[in-house]
């Protein structure tokens, strides 16, 4: 509250200035300038003085259940799934092995969960390796699982921009039987590839990843967290996409706007072994049906509404392009699906000092953006760049105040640099 005071009165060119000296302080310090791959983000989330919008673009697991979410999981049949009692958990299976074209699905607690579950699975002794690309969420974001609780070696392949890597490079790393090695027992894909922007990752590079890695003996699983989010803007069915992957673990808890929940989709034989994993992460649920019912929910009424977070997505990276700012610039093509990562000039501003400007409003600003002003939340991703993520709970209304705000906070960077 009193933060947001502090921040309306603030003298937004003298800001500017004084952000300017300090960025080249940053710069001068050795490894400032090493890529990092996320920063916490200091946002306020309380800002109850503040008459404006506020708009949260920092990522779609923000999304709350809808009211007929919620009714939906007032009324679900539940049962013990521990027991695999619950019918409705069991209802969610069955419609996610068929939409996916495999034998069978397991619905677990996260999307790190599934990961986990499912490498494990495939990895079932201590000094196994998996291949992967070098962005990918299951070797940045989760811990080092594989390691942690398996014994299991992540091999990193280098990820190009387009969330892909060389395929010719499983040949290459896979370890040969000799003493001295780890054993090679997976490959892993991300789809959409998400710290490459929501990249949908190409079809035949996919069926190229699947034809090399079956010609080696190797199972591909595929982090397939936001595959809805492929599917739709794609035009291609899930079973097309995970034709070559044996398994894959799918999340509801992001653009899908469930509170809780992922599933692992894969052979029948490999989910027995899932749910003894599964239990012993802790992750065995009693009546998840609740949970599974926002699953279901979303599979009837938030699958075809995600074609609207990536129009949204267009529309707000269109927007900046417009600008032909030296400062701030995303090009539409580059934007896939709903992520969308915009570029900043590092002689200019940095992504915190980015992210801090468009949490703050001064007078001139709500003159002509109007409406109280506009807050908008956004995610500092590398050091030169900065993640927005459209989703359900962002209208396009919310979508044209973020560009308003957006265009405004751009020039007036321009005006200075
Ligand atoms: C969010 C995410 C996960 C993990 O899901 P949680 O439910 O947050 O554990 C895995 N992979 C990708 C690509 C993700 O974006």
């Amino acid at each position: 509250m009193e933060r947001t005071n502090r921040i309306v009165r603030a003298s937004y060119k003298i800001m500017w200035r004084r952000m300017y000296r300090e960025d080249v302080l940053c710069r001068s310090i050795p490894g400032r300038q090493t890529r990092q791959y996320q920063s916490p983000s200091h946002t306020p989330t309380t800002m109850t003085d503040f008459k404006g919008v506020v708009v949260d673009l920092r990522s779609d697991t923000i999304t709350k259940p809808s009211d007929g979410m919620k009714k939906a999981m007032m009324e679900a049949l539940v049962g013990d799934d521990v027991y695999r009692e619950d019918p409705t958990v069991s209802e969610l299976e069955k419609r996610m092995a068929e939409c996916t074209g495999k034998e069978a699905a397991l619905f677990v607690p996260s999307g790190t969960m599934g990961n986990l579950i499912s490498v494990l699975g495939h990895c079932e002794h201590r000094g196994s390796e998996v291949l992967l690309g070098d962005l990918a969420h299951i070797f940045l974001y989760e811990q080092a699982g594989m390691a942690q609780l398996g014994g299991i070696q992540p091999h990193i392949i280098p990820t190009n921009p387009d969330g892909t890597f060389d395929v010719d490079e499983i040949p290459v790393r896979l370890r040969y039987e000799d003493v001295h090695y780890p054993r090679t027992c997976l490959v892993c894909l991300e789809n959409t590839q998400n710290v490459c922007g929501g990249k949908v990752v190409p079809l035949h590079w996919i069926d190229k990843v699947g034809e090399v890695a079956e010609s080696v003996g190797l199972p591909v699983h595929m982090d397939g967290a936001r595959v809805m989010n492929a599917s739709v803007a794609s035009g291609v069915s899930l079973e097309r996409i995970l034709r070559v992957c044996q398994t894959a673990s799918i999340c509801f808890s992001k653009g899908l706007g469930t509170p809780v929940g992922s599933v692992i989709v894969g052979p029948e034989k490999f989910m027995y072994k899932a749910i003894r994993l599964r239990k012993v992460l802790g992750g065995g649920m009693r009546q998840a049906g609740m949970l599974a019912a926002a699953a279901i929910y979303s599979l009837d009424h938030m699958v075809h509404r995600l074609a609207q977070d990536h129009h949204h997505a267009q529309l707000i990276a269109k927007a900046i392009s417009e600008e032909k700012s030296r400062n701030v610039t995303c090009h539409p093509d580059d934007v896939d699906t709903n992520i969308i990562i915009v570029n900043l000039n590092p002689e200019a501003v940095t992504p915190d000092q980015f992210c801090e400007r468009l949490l703050m409003v001064s007078e001139d600003e709500i003159h002509e953006t109007g409406d109280g002003g506009v807050l908008v939340k956004v995610m500092p991703w590398t050091t030169t760049t900065v993640r927005f993520v459209t989703h359900l709970d962002a209208s396009l209304d919310n979508i044209q105040a973020v560009i308003t705000k957006l265009k405004y906070v751009i020039r007036e960077l321009d005006s200075i640099h």
